[in-house]
């Protein structure tokens, strides 16, 4: 709160005064979250703060006064109140979002709440130009805008500023939520700084000829521009583009071009949804029906020719985003899907690095995509069912109950030196879910998974391991095996922390420390060496 020699100039009977004018003028709602104040039973827990912050020459008068729960105005580190209004706006969207299951907020819940994406419009194509109107909103001009040809794709499109009823969100081309990040851009739109590029949609007609201007790019300074109150948007609108080239562009975009920052979980999501439909491109060329999956992945690959290196990353991409999006995958709770806030202990490239590429077979099958579904042996699906149950038994051991997302994991290693308490329990979430103890802990599972088919007599793919069945009398192992392991102290122990768990340290770091219970710098981490017969055994307490 920025000092004000008004507010302290006040008696208390002043102060009441104020409180009572200023809950009025704001029909008794708090100005960052817009939810009821109660002037009796919240007494003592409201804040008086500046509109235009002092700093910034806002005036210390009632004009710029506005009233807050004590807690909206502290706890979001609000230095400007107007950017905490816009922020609690968006935070409410993103969590209704996350109570109906979806990742977050995206564009399409911020044009629902402000009105957009009503309408559809119709457009008439000229040689060089095209015809619009906005009637459905009221606004009867005939537009004219000339178009224009994207030389090397061929495409043709026009550059308008749409009122938001007729911008809609395209979900399929850009499935990312938006992240807190989004406050950055509130500011930088505050100081009134101009938007540098304009968004990205596309229109295709349906039978009348009208259709939704879908927005597929730039959906953050879309979406800062709308919680600032903005209703109408600067968009290039491709005409009838082949949305499939728009999709791998934008993907490619992501991946290999990186012109923007996507997280790598919704690149995978991205080349999961290619892939489904190269397989129905695929059923509809060799003119099959929709539920014949007689054919391979390798088939695919083969049949993409001009693509088998992409192909075969979005096969990849969709056995992974099949298993991180699985209902019953509980791993997936402490994963800190983008960004680096350490609210979970988990971030999604350590997943990708350990379990997945330990686990998930990278190349193509050449069974039928169906082979063995009748039977429940199905590779793929062998391969996404127990990794997930994999996954979740390492959850319930290590995260589920026990690690707490309020103390969180910033700094937690030099809050543990400075003397804060740490629960046990966290601390040994937060460690084991380092990158490079979790690939350790992983290649032990696989030690103990091969260990198991080596003394039964079995013999399996290596590469391909679970795409066999895993017996429950090995499940009992792997659980005992984690159980055991999570019993070690130095998941605890605090004299380690500015040692072995100091600095980050690459894989063999600890792979030596599992094989002799010593890191390569001398320190005494365990006891002895890992010793698997040992570990294997159910743990009687
Ligand atoms: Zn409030």
């Amino acid at each position: 709160m920025g000092h004000s020699a008004y507010l302290v100039s006040l008696d208390k009977q002043a102060r009441e005064d104020l409180e009572k004018r200023l809950h009025s003028r704001q029909s008794g709602k708090c100005f960052i979250c817009d939810r009821a104040i109660d002037l009796i039973l919240q007494k003592g827990d409201l804040d008086v703060d500046h509109i235009d912050p002092l700093v910034e020459q806002g005036l210390d008068e009632e004009n710029n006064f506005a009233l807050t729960h004590a807690s909206c105005n502290r706890s979001k580190g609000a230095s400007d109140l107007r950017i905490a209004r816009r922020m609690a706006e968006f935070e409410i969207l993103q969590s209704a979002a996350q109570d109906k299951g979806e990742r977050g907020a995206n564009l399409g819940h911020l044009l629902t709440k402000h009105g957009g994406g009503k309408a559809k419009l119709i457009i008439q194509r000229e040689a060089g130009k095209v015809k619009y109107s906005m009637s459905a909103i009221g606004d009867n001009k005939i537009y004219e805008v000339p178009s224009y040809m994207d030389k090397l794709s061929g495409m043709e499109y026009f550059f308008a500023v749409l009122p938001l009823a007729y911008l809609h969100h395209d979900d399929r081309i850009n499935p990312r939520s938006i992240g807190s990040n989004i406050r950055g851009l509130i500011e930088e739109f505050m100081k009134k700084r101009p938007q540098l590029h304009v968004s990205l949609a596309w229109w295709a007609p349906d039978a009348e000829g009208a259709g939704e201007v879908k927005v597929f790019d730039g959906q953050h300074k879309a979406a800062a521009q709308i919680l600032l109150g903005v209703e109408a948007l600067p968009v290039r609108v491709f005409l009838e583009p082949d949305t499939n080239v728009l999709l791998q562009a934008n993907t490619n975009a992501g991946g290999k071009l990186r012109q923007v920052a996507f997280d790598p979980a919704v690149m995978r999501h991205l080349g999961s949804s290619i892939f489904l439909e190269r397989v129905q491109q695929y059923q509809q060329m060799k003119g099959l029906e929709k539920n014949d999956y007689s054919f391979s992945e390798s088939d695919l690959v083969k049949f993409f020719k001009g693509e088998h290196r992409e192909m075969q990353r979005y096969i990849v991409d969709s056995a992974r985003a099949a298993v991180t999006k699985h209902k019953d995958n509980r791993l997936m709770d402490f994963v800190e899907w983008s960004g680096k806030t350490a609210n979970q202990p988990l971030s999604y490239s350590a997943v990708e690095r350990t379990f997945f590429s330990e686990f998930l077979y990278m190349k193509a099958l050449t069974t039928p995509l169906d082979d063995g579904m009748e039977r429940g042996d199905n590779p793929r699906y062998l391969e996404r069912e127990q990794l997930v149950r994999l996954m979740t038994l390492f959850s319930d051991i290590f995260f589920a109950g026990k690690w707490d997302p309020d103390v969180g994991g910033r700094q937690l290693e030099s809050r543990l030196q400075k003397g804060e308490m740490i629960k046990e329990e966290h601390l040994r979430a937060w460690r084991v879910a380092r990158e490079e103890i979790l690939g350790s802990i992983v290649e032990w599972i696989r030690l103990v998974i091969e260990n198991y088919f080596a003394y039964t007599g079995k013999m399996v793919d290596k590469k391909r391991i679970l795409h066999v069945k895993l017996p429950e009398e090995l499940w009992d192992r792997l659980s005992a095996f984690l159980i055991n392991l999570s019993k070690l102290p130095c998941w605890v122990d605090k004299n380690l922390s500015n040692t072995v768990f100091g600095a980050k340290q690459n894989f063999d770091f600890w792979r030596t420390i599992f094989k002799t219970g010593k890191s390569t710098s001398g320190v005494q981490v365990l006891a002895q060496p890992l010793d698997l017969n040992t570990l294997i055994v159910e743990y009687k307490n």
